[in-house]
């Protein structure tokens, strides 16, 4: 009788050994972690502090981290059902003296108030962000997944799980149940599978749960927020203003000379057309946007290849067409800090958002460019020039149209939406930079495409230029 029963007892124990045996359960290592952390049924949360941001692909030079400012305030909220997010914060200039791109220089202080709500371009990786940016919300992202699995790794147990855009989301828990880490990825036109690394640190109360007081966050290998907590609200009453609806500006056209077109719709693009083949001047942002731009190119100067598309500078808003062009097989003309950048994160995995050249991959080719090359066949003519003194990035590169005199350039001025009538009270270093480029080439400007486009497709002149720099005429050659 004994006997049996310690048999029976070890039967019935055999369940719980196996779990054990497996590693752990994950369930209940994240109900623990839930329970320690607080805020399991809150229907909102919200958090504030201070710090510093920094802004992904937009550093001064190649290889750089990433152009840090000042969150003198920055406050998050986020609801869990339906996934939303706002974020408010006021930003001054962090780095001294400007160096790169992500709206600097900033002039006093600038407000942001940035909503992701369902129905918004990021709202299917919004999960997966807020998972890699505050602790609830991994709870509650990996409470919601079909896969969620536990593993020891050292004293910790790593949580895995997957997010709504495919994304594999791990948490290193400690043994005190809270979240030190989470890596998660969402696509980027850029880096492929853009991986968040996030660490929690210093853990407080606050209002009832536990958060952390330091939350540095990466991505691309470097900060891309570094925020000190010093409030966490629950169930605050969520406002999100009404996503304004996605307003993708018409693509349209506009002869420029003898076969030149200026593309617009998005960031510029010119076409120029060449004995035996198509150069186009700037890719623009995303895989989208530089297949539109390659059709209209088509239907423009039909039975030519795109033969060269010229990148103006490696900043992520400019490079993330670039793949595109790779694969419709163009040369990318570019300045020779930046192939090697290129070939370095492209070599990164595209898995959660193949673009066109993940699905037919290509060896990229290039062609650097130091201070200056022209691209001619004795009747058509591009001059490009490496900006000198240009902070906003080291590897910057302009185009010049000798016969139509067109200067076409990227951030080097991008000008406000009405003309500028009168000089502003700070002068952008970068506007300053550009003019004294023109005037060392001795440019005789008609006419300036920004990439940046001004949303009323105006013709932008030289004279825009010297008010934005307070000056009356070029100088003479510097
Ligand atoms: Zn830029």
């Amino acid at each position: 009788m004994r006997r049996q029963l310690t048999l029976m007892s070890s039967l019935l124990l055999a369940p719980a050994a196996a779990v054990l045996a497996n590693g752990l359960d994950a369930g209940q290592v994240l109900n623990q972690v839930g329970t320690t952390l607080g805020g399991q049924s809150a229907t909102s949360i919200e958090f504030a502090g201070a710090g510093s941001s920094y802004a992904l692909g937009q550093q001064g030079t190649v290889n750089a981290a990433w152009p840090r400012f000042n969150d003198q305030s920055h406050v998050r909220t986020v609801s869990f059902d339906p996934w939303a997010s706002r974020l408010q914060r006021v930003r001054t200039q962090g780095e001294n003296p400007p160096s790169g791109g992500g709206g600097q220089p900033i002039i006093g202080e600038q407000k942001q108030d940035q909503v992701t709500a369902p129905g918004t371009p990021n709202a299917a990786a919004l999960p997966t962000e807020l998972a890699a940016t505050l602790p609830q919300a991994f709870v509650r992202a990996a409470s919601q997944a079909k896969d969620l699995s536990a593993t020891q790794e050292g004293k910790r147990v790593v949580l895995e799980f997957t997010a709504p855009n495919n994304a594999k989301v791990r948490g290193w828990v400690n043994d005190k149940h809270q979240i030190e880490r989470v890596t998660a990825a969402v696509a980027h036109p850029v880096l492929g599978d853009a991986v968040y690394d996030t660490t929690f640190t210093d853990y407080r109360s606050f209002d009832g749960v536990q958060f952390p007081a330091h939350i540095l966050q990466k991505q691309g290998g470097f900060p891309v927020l570094d925020l000190t907590v010093n409030s966490v609200k629950l169930n605050v009453p969520v406002e999100f203003p009404a996503a304004a609806p996605a307003s993708t500006p018409k693509l349209a056209s506009e002869k420029l000379g003898e076969g030149i077109y200026l593309i617009t719709g998005g960031y510029a693009a010119v076409a120029v057309e060449f004995k035996d083949h198509i150069t186009v001047i700037e890719a623009g942002q995303n895989d989208e946007r530089s297949n539109a731009v390659i059709s209209e190119v088509k239907r423009l100067l039909p039975g030519k290849p795109i033969g060269e598309l010229v990148n103006t500078h490696a900043h992520f808003d400019h490079a993330g067409g670039v793949r595109a062009y790779v694969a419709e097989g163009a040369t990318i003309v570019t300045h020779r800090n930046n192939p090697q950048y290129y070939e370095k994160l492209w070599a990164n995995s595209y898995t959660l958002s193949p673009d066109r050249l993940a699905q037919q991959p290509k060896p990229p080719r290039f062609q650097p460019v130091d201070d200056k090359l022209v691209l001619t066949d004795g009747k058509q003519t591009i001059e490009l020039y490496r900006l000198r003194n240009f902070a906003h990035h080291d590897g910057n590169l302009v185009a010049w149209l000798p016969r139509e005199k067109i200067l076409v350039e990227a951030d080097g001025f991008n000008p406000p939406p009405a003309p500028l009538t009168q000089t502003p009270e700070k002068i952008s270093p970068f506007h300053v930079s550009l003019l004294q480029n023109i005037e060392r080439l001795q440019l005789d400007v008609q006419r300036i495409i920004p990439i940046h486009l001004p949303a009323d497709n105006r013709k932008v002149t030289l004279a825009e230029l010297l008010t934005a720099t307070g000056k009356n005429q070029v100088s003479a050659a510097r």
